[in-house]
């Protein structure tokens, strides 16, 4: 049945959930804000005009619009101060802290029109209202910032009976606190469906970067890797090599196409193994890979290519006997200058008679 399948599904979304290190959690929050920020963002403007509005049932229980005028067009100000912060605060904290601060601003801004108003039993309507505008700004926090958020709207109607005096305070929270809860609850699933949509598309970028027959990087990742043609985030010497299968054509014209992309999976994965975890091993082109060796230098990376070189050329368990020649050079910090460099110590390997490795 429908429902039995939606509650096991909601039951291993929440498995998973619970398994993220805090790691994960911000950049699983931090995508759910880069995805639903605009909605919310845009969502907040409209709602501040629409607050503004609510001087026309101000007039009707008052006669006038005098005395709720400034309470009503205060909301302007935090309104100025959220789009400006929003220009120059970009982390999901500050975010999520402007879209609060904002909608906790229109609270304050009701309360005050509340304060000014002849008959407040209508302040139970307005509460509930309010509700509209925390179920919109859930959409780019976290669970426990939607909570606390609820906890400071349900202390602030508290504070404000103090000098609103509420005559129908208990009504107020009847009301109210139900549909707190509905807030928090209703986020709380879509946080497992966001998280449902986080993992098919984290998915889909290790496609986009993952090689289908080797299962090594493909040049893709180096679009994720470089910005203006330098390496992100490294720290110390890094080495690049450049692997290149000696005649693999006549692997293809001897052996068949098959027996060529199986030698192509068993370099790549035994590049994939002899490397370290932060290394990059990308197939660069038909039986050309790059290896990004981080915290290497130059000797290091050669000592290591020259023992992966003779790994090969002495293996029992490739699918046809085959040599490899190798190009070695250093990070520079130009990465195509990098990239030159090696090539021509590839070209170098293979003109003077392959099976070797080359530093340039
Ligand atoms: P060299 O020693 O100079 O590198 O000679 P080579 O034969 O290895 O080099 P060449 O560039 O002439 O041939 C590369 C071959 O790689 C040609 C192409 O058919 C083959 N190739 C490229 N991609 C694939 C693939 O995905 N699978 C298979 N089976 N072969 C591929
Ligand atoms: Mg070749
Ligand atoms: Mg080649």
């Amino acid at each position: 049945m429908k429902i039995f399948s939606d509650a096991k599904t909601l039951i291993d979304l929440f498995q998973d959930y619970r398994s993220m290190n805090q790691e994960d959690l911000e950049d699983f929050y931090q995508s759910k804000c880069d995805y639903y920020q605009n909605y919310v963002g845009i969502s907040l403007i409209v709602a501040v005009l629409i607050s503004i509005t609510y001087i026309i049932s101000d007039y009707m229980l008052n006669g006038t619009y005098a005395r709720t005028f400034i309470p009503r067009f205060s909301v302007i100000v935090p309104l100025i101060l959220f789009l400006i912060s929003t220009q120059f605060f970009r982390t999901r904290r500050a975010t999520v802290f402007m879209d609060y601060f904002l909608t906790h601003c229109i609270v304050l801004a009701t309360i005050w029109a509340i304060y000014h108003l002849d008959i407040k039993t209508h302040a139970s309507e307005g509460f509930v209202i309010m509700n509209l505008i925390f179920l919109t700004v859930g959409f780019a926090a976290r669970l426990r910032e939607i909570t606390l958020s609820t906890i400071i709207f349900w202390l602030e109607i508290l504070i404000s009976h103090s000098f609103n005096h509420y005559d129908n305070l208990g009504i107020i929270f009847a009301l109210e606190i139900p549909c707190g809860i509905a807030v928090i609850c209703s986020h709380a699933l879509l946080m497992l469906f966001y998280l449902d949509h986080y993992r098919v598309q984290q998915k889909l970028e290790l496609a986009m970067i993952t090689d289908p027959l080797t299962q090594v990087y493909n040049r893709h990742l180096l679009e994720k890797i470089i910005t203006q043609n330098a390496l992100k985030e490294v720290e110390g010497p890094v080495a690049i090599a450049m692997l290149d299968i000696d005649y693999f054509k006549q692997v293809n014209d001897e052996y068949g196409h098959y027996t060529g992309d199986l030698t192509l999976l068993y370099i790549g994965q035994k590049l994939s193994k002899g490397t370290h975890d932060n290394d990059y091993v990308i197939r660069y082109g038909g039986e050309e890979f790059v290896i990004i060796l981080k915290n290497c230098d130059v000797n290091n990376a050669c000592a290591r290519m020259e023992q992966f070189r003779q790994e090969i050329e002495s293996a029992t368990d490739t699918p046809v006997p085959i040599t490899v020649s190798v190009g070695v050079s250093i990070y520079t910090g130009d990465f195509s200058k990098s990239i030159q460099n090696v090539d021509s110590a590839l070209y170098k390997a293979k003109n003077t008679g392959r099976n070797k490795v080359v530093v340039v």
